[in-house]
């Protein structure tokens, strides 16, 4: 399929102070749309200026989150290439929660080729200082006028891009993490494995309350058993046991991150014994008063490594490497953003050039 381009005529301010920008809030001059008619399938692809766009009151999504999204970046590296990182892996994702939400297929190679011909077209949006880059946001979502509830004969494709800042501007800073009890955020055989906003509208309360008390994010823990360990807000979550690097299995209920995968290939290449796994936190806890528990991070493509300083579960409080970060997340942190900055070798070829 071509991709028909509108180039805008009236560009935007650009923001001016890179130390500024944090994560998603400014977009760039162009967006990626296409639109899915039942009887026509995937149809008109085109890339024309940032605006918003017209829906019915009535359109599906806005009743009953028929939606799904997908989250990656572009780099800009030093020798003026720009980079993206497994980009395939996110069209693929994006096609397993289009198969739960009922959602059309898109085709997965055209997905990367629509992202790599609106990042050309927005190339000098990317940001160049230490820890920045632009980050893609492809989200499909129902436009049928209908208040009743079926899946949607008309849907939007979209794909937007948004300068971001570097998450760690003073350098790698431990965070502190509570223990969610209360709440749940998906169970097995529901949505928990696909990127779809009812996840996170459903994620909003328990993670307003712990920041509410000083909590950067909650660890969420199974929806039956209340046992055993699931994820961070927007990260997998990984703990370096004496031998043994440990993250959860994925059940159903978690979200299979391309940095968690990344993550798992990286650490087994430098000869550690990772295990996919139920961990339960009363494990993490019992390896804390043992002295076993050396590092705990989460991984995701916005924070890339973040370090966990501290576990709040109820009245126990489980400090991690005394609240420092550790050598493993310090050297997956610098392997993986030298490779996705192309600073460093790619050696497992996981970078795609436009
Ligand atoms: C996107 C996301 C992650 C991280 O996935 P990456 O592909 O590594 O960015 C983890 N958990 C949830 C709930 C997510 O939405």
């Amino acid at each position: 399929m071509e991709i028909r381009i509108e180039k805008t005529g009236d560009p935007r301010q650009k923001p001016s102070d890179e130390s500024k920008l944090g994560f998603g809030t400014y977009f760039t001059d162009h967006m990626f749309m296409m639109n899915y008619d039942e009887g026509q399938g995937w149809h008109d692809p085109r890339i024309v200026p940032y605006g918003p766009i017209e829906l019915e009151p009535s359109a599906m999504c806005l009743h009953y989150a028929q939606e799904v999204f997908e989250g990656m970046k572009a780099y800009k590296a030093k020798d003026g290439r720009i980079l993206l990182f497994r980009p395939e892996k996110n069209m693929q994702r994006l096609n397993s929660s289009n198969d739960r939400l009922c959602i059309p297929f898109i085709d997965e190679d055209f997905g990367v080729e629509a992202v790599k011909a609106l990042v050309e077209i927005d190339r000098d949006w990317i940001p160049t200082s230490e820890g920045t880059s632009l980050y893609i946001r492809p989200f499909i979502f129902a436009m049928d006028p209908q208040v009743g509830v079926h899946p949607a004969k008309h849907l939007l494709f979209m794909i937007i891009l948004s300068p971001v800042g570097a998450y760690y501007p003073e350098g790698l800073n431990p965070i502190k993490i509570y223990v969610e009890n209360n709440y749940v955020r998906s169970v097995y055989g529901g949505m928990g494995y696909t990127k779809t906003g009812g996840n996170y509208a459903s994620s909003l309360k328990a993670q307003a309350e712990s920041e509410k008390i000083g909590f950067t994010q909650v660890l969420w823990l199974d929806g039956i058993e209340r046992k055993y360990i699931e994820e961070v807000g927007t990260m997998n979550v990984f703990f370096a046991l004496d031998g043994e690097i440990v993250t959860p299995e994925l059940s159903g209920s978690i979200l299979p991150g391309v940095t968690r995968m990344s993550v798992i290939d990286m650490l087994k290449s430098w000869g550690y014994n990772v295990t996919e796994r139920k961990i339960s936190i009363e494990e993490v806890a019992e390896a804390a008063r043992d002295g076993r528990l050396l590092e705990a991070f989460g991984t995701g493509t916005a924070a890339v490594i973040s370090p966990i300083g501290l576990l709040k579960n109820g009245q126990d409080e489980i400090v991690i490497n005394n609240g420092k970060i550790g050598d493993i997340a310090q050297r997956l942190y610098d392997t993986l953003t030298g490779i996705q900055w192309g600073e460093l070798p790619d050696e497992f070829g996981w970078t795609v050039a436009l």
